[in-house]
């Protein structure tokens, strides 16, 4: 982290910010270049319906009902005991805390050091949990001192254990505590731990929460327990340690290079679609399987075949790969299998086709679905021999290839039509991996963004410090038809466009026509709106009253000047400018429009 400045707020200045940092749709009290401001955070927040998903920034989300939470909490306690259960909840908790503390160093790296504290209790009452009040805190980001204590508001984790288990003498919120570690500890980078010295659920009528750093306490070890200590002192543990850049998982047998290599080449995902690709790739790899990647253009087929070369045990034999739809039909064969002098007007040498030059190694033929039936009938026999003839020799020449393809169309439904052998099919179908298209793998997008901006950044020599909130929400929802790489461009482009030192901004990435679908997100209320970014809104619910019409969604009101300033503007600009023809529509003469508008700007 950035090094910072001592940071003390005392108990007076606390309280006199806290309300207003803590009351929705005010302005904060801060700085407004003090982000993350409470606007920035809910901004974060957007609702996807149509796609199925919420977003905090890059991570998805779900909205749970507390009463399922409470019912998961009790069969917890009541299965494993309360104090594994305990153990459970803090460090779920925990994880929540270190991914909020690790948005907001990523998002805002240069942020002062009190409000990125103070943006993990906003986001926490964001999130619904609970609302948090600052009784007092003070930290030294460099000598990594913290000492805080707050109150908690009527928080949910109390409401669901009192329903469960009524008053009781130990205080429950175990979730809420690990929140509080994971962000705190995220932030500052070593351990901070919270106790909760008053609860709700052991009858105090608010719970108030210490935290300080573990040498700070004394002993910490029963606290440390509830963390399992061993995971918790690993540096990954705090989460922001590590930036978001988390390698391919190459199954079990990759080994750290794999993962680097992997990384380096893109393959980043966590969803569970790329993850399976992966692990069906960690298998066939060190198999002499032929293998059938399947998928729409763009998903990065030439990436997996590269990647299983060089997880196989041919990685020291070459890699070969030949696009069969970018070869004109009477190439193909030469270029395959090679050719010898004479062989035809032209064949002045006789030369190695790739078949040849993979020898020991693995061959990738892209676009297989587009080789000529008679291309087809000598593959297939390459493939059961292991020999190829060259055009126009007439000796047999054995190879040991690996033979690796990849179709964006049916094959199937090819060989239904009689366009490719079944015989072939069957083949090179041995071992198919599907590999998903980006709409279906978005939680990968984040990860992707981030890689192929310092990707060409780097490549570009550009300072680019990230991706504005707008932007990140259009990438979410953007149906991306040229998939991996069309994602990949949109980067390099927006890399490019944005400004020196600047953030990557909608405009940099899409062209306004090409944003598509709808999300929501909080508007300064806290009612959700559609999102800037979107081309279609959606229809607002319908109402008779004229006031619910003239405010726009989310503001709860307006002045009898401002709307009449707005019907004025919008009849001068439907009028194209014609003060005249606005004043008809106003029921007004052009003197009297003249004048108005002239009064009210
Ligand atoms: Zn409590």
């Amino acid at each position: 982290m950035k090094s910072a400045p001592a940071s003390r707020i005392s108990l007076a200045e606390v309280s006199r910010t806290t309300g207003a940092l803590m009351r929705r749709g005010e302005p904060s009290p801060l700085a407004q270049t003090d982000h993350p401001r409470l606007a920035d955070l809910t901004e974060c927040l957007f609702f996807s319906p149509g796609d199925g998903r919420i977003w905090l920034n890059d991570q998805r989300m779900v909205l749970m009902h507390t009463s399922a939470l409470g019912t998961l909490r009790r069969e917890l306690i009541d299965s494993v005991g309360l104090e594994r259960a305990r153990g459970l909840l803090t460090r779920s908790g925990y994880k929540s805390g270190a991914r909020d503390a690790q948005l907001v160093r990523q998002r805002w790296p240069d942020a002062d050091p009190l409000s990125t504290f103070m943006a993990g209790p906003r986001l926490h009452a964001l999130e619904g949990v609970v609302k948090v009040e600052p009784v007092e805190f003070e930290f030294d980001v460099e000598r990594g001192t913290y000492h805080g204590e707050f109150l908690w508001h009527h928080s949910s984790e109390d409401d669901e254990h009192i329903e469960a288990y009524g008053i009781g003498t130990e205080p429950a919120c175990w979730t809420q505590l690990g929140y509080a570690m994971g962000y705190v500890t995220g932030m500052l980078g070593m351990p901070v731990i919270f106790r909760e010295v008053e609860c709700r659920s052991t009858g105090a009528s608010i719970c108030r929460v210490i935290g300080k750093t573990a040498d700070a306490w004394g002993d910490v070890s029963e606290d440390l327990r509830y963390l399992n200590a061993q995971e918790f002192l690993s540096p990954q543990a705090f989460g922001a340690a590590k930036t978001v850049s988390i390698p391919a998982v190459l199954g079990g047998a990759a080994s750290p290079s794999d993962e680097d290599a992997a990384s380096e080449h893109g393959m980043v995902g966590v969803s569970s679609a790329f993850k399976s690709a992966c692990h069906m790739l960690s298998r066939v790899a060190p198999t002499r399987a032929t293998v059938l990647f399947t998928g729409e253009s763009g998903v990065g087929k030439e990436l997996f075949a590269s990647m299983l070369h060089r997880i196989s045990a041919r990685k020291e034999q070459p890699f070969v790969a030949l696009n069969c739809a970018a070869m004109p039909e009477t190439l193909m064969e030469t270029e395959l299998f090679g050719v010898e002098r004479g062989a035809y007007t032209g064949a002045v040498a006789s030369r190695a086709g790739r078949f040849e030059r993979a020898h020991g190694g693995t061959l990738f033929l892209d676009e297989i679905g587009t080789l000529s039936l008679v291309g087809q009938g000598k593959l297939l026999r390459a493939l059961q021999e292991g020999e190829i003839e060259r055009v126009g020799g007439s000796r047999p020449i054995k190879v040991d290839v690996r033979v690796v393809a990849a179709t964006n169309v049916d094959l199937q439904a090819e060989v239904q039509a009689g366009r490719f052998r079944e015989d072939l099919y069957f083949r090179l179908a041995v071992f198919p991996i599907h590999l998903p298209p980006l709409r279906e793998r978005r939680e990968d997008i984040p990860l992707l963004m981030n890689f192929f901006m310092h990707r060409y950044a780097r490549l570009h020599g550009r300072q680019v410090r990230g991706y504005t909130a707008r932007a990140v929400k259009t990438l979410l929802n953007y149906d991306f038809p040229g998939n991996i790489r069309e994602l990949q461009n949109l980067v390099e482009r927006g890399v490019i466009s944005a400004d020196d030192d600047g953030v990557i901004d909608v405009a940099h990435l899409l062209r306004r026509e090409q944003v598509q679908g709808a999300t929501y997100s909080l508007d300064a209320a806290g009612a959700l709106a559609d999102g800037e970014a979107q081309v279609e809104a959606p229809a607002p619910p319908a109402s008779d009253a004229l006031l619910d019409r003239l405010c726009e969604p989310g503001e709860r009101s307006l002045s009898l000047a401002a709307i009449e300033r707005r019907l004025m503007d919008e009849a001068v600009a439907r009028a194209g400018g014609n003060l005249s023809a606005a004043a008809r529509m106003l029921g007004l003469t052009r003197a009297q429009l003249a004048y108005r508008l002239k009064a009210g700007s």
